[in-house]
C-alpha cells in the first residue's frame, strides 16, 4: 500500500486516506506483523455495498419466511423450489444457486442425514418426523445474500428436535463472539465447544464463507477452529455463520450420482442454521436469517 496521507482512500468514500482508513490499515498491519491472517481490502464492504447486500437479503428472508408459513408433510421439495423461484423473481432477484457450477435448482433442501446441498425434487415428499434445512441465496443488482433455516415436519423424535434447537443456539453462541479485532477462531471454537458439550460433532470439511460481492468470497469459515486463530475480524467484513452439526460422527460423503448432496457417513441426522452478518465497529449486524 503506497497511498499517501492526502490521497483519496481506497474504500471509495471520497475522503482523504488520513481521515478515513489509514488508522484502520495501521491496526491491521500490527496484527499482520504478529503473524495473524488478516483480511484484504477487497473483502471490506463499503456502506453502499452493505446497503446493496441488505436489499438482496430482503428477498432471501422473504423466501424463507414464505417457506416457514407453508412447509408441511405431503409437499415435495420441488414445491419449495417453486416458491423460492417465484418469490425471488417477483422481487426482482435471481437465485444464486441456479446454474452455479451447474447446480440445477433455486435452493437446497437437505433432509435428515443430508448435511447440505440436497437437490429439490418432485420425487422427494416431506414426511411427518423429517427435519429439513432450506438454504436460499439471492443475487440483486450484483449483491449476494445467503441464509438457511431448519424446519421440523409434524412431530419428530426428541433427539432430532433437540438437535435442531441446539444448532440454532450454537449459532447464537458463535454470534456473541463476533467483535472487531478478534478472530474467526474465537467464534468457531465457541460453536464447537457448545456442540461437543451436547454430544454432537461439527462438520469439519465444509464451512462458511465470505459473501456479498460474490457468492463465495474469502474467508473460508471453520466452526471447529481454535481461539485466537483464523482471520482477524474487522469492520466491514461480511460472512456467514452456518455450522453443520451431526447427531453422530462428523464424517461426511458426497452423492456420487448427483455430485452435490452431502450425507453423514454414519447415517445420523444433521442440522444447520445459516445467517449472514457484517462486522461493525462494536460487534456485528445480522443481514440474513
Ligand atoms: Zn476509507
Amino acid at each position: 500500500m503506497t497511498l499517501g496521507r492526502n490521497d483519496l482512500c481506497w474504500c471509495g468514500s471520497g475522503k482523504k486516506y488520513k481521515s478515513c482508513h489509514l488508522a484502520f490499515d495501521q491496526k491491521i498491519d500490527l496484527f499482520r506483523d504478529k503473524g495473524h491472517i488478516v483480511p484484504s481490502h477487497d473483502i471490506i464492504k463499503s456502506k453502499e455495498d452493505i446497503e446493496g447486500i441488505k436489499a438482496s437479503a430482503k428477498i432471501n428472508i422473504a423466501c424463507l419466511d414464505y417457506v416457514a408459513e407453508h412447509i408441511r408433510a405431503g409437499i415435495s421439495t420441488q414445491d419449495i423450489d417453486d416458491w423460492v423461484s417465484k418469490i425471488t423473481a417477483e422481487m426482482g432477484g435471481i437465485p444464486a444457486t441456479l446454474g452455479y457450477e451447474g447446480y440445477p435448482k433455486s435452493c437446497c433442501t437437505s433432509i435428515n442425514d443430508e448435511v447440505c446441498h440436497g437437490i429439490p425434487s418432485e420425487d422427494v415428499i416431506l414426511q411427518d418426523g423429517d427435519i429439513i434445512n432450506v438454504d436460499c441465496s439471492t443475487i440483486l443488482n450484483g449483491y449476494f445474500s445467503d441464509s438457511s433455516r431448519m424446519f421440523i415436519i409434524g412431530e419428530t423424535t426428541p433427539e432430532k428436535k433437540k438437535l435442531v434447537e441446539d444448532v440454532k443456539k450454537a449459532v447464537e453462541i458463535g454470534l456473541a463472539e463476533i467483535k472487531p479485532w478478534r478472530f474467526l477462531g474465537d467464534m468457531g471454537s465457541a460453536i464447537n465447544e457448545f456442540c461437543k458439550s451436547q454430544g454432537y460433532e461439527v462438520v469439519v470439511d465444509i464451512g462458511g464463507h465470505g459473501c456479498g460481492l460474490e457468492f463465495h468470497e474469502e474467508p473460508w469459515v471453520s466452526y471447529v477452529s481454535k481461539p485466537g486463530t483464523e482471520m482477524l475480524m474487522v469492520p466491514g467484513m461480511c460472512f456467514t455463520v452456518e455450522p453443520m452439526v451431526n447427531l453422530g460422527r462428523h464424517e461426511i460423503f458426497q452423492d456420487e450420482d448427483n455430485g452435490w448432496t452431502i450425507y453423514t457417513e454414519d447415517g445420523s441426522p444433521s442440522a444447520q442454521w445459516e445467517v449472514q452478518i457484517v462486522v461493525t465497529e462494536d460487534g456485528y449486524e445480522m443481514i440474513t436469517y
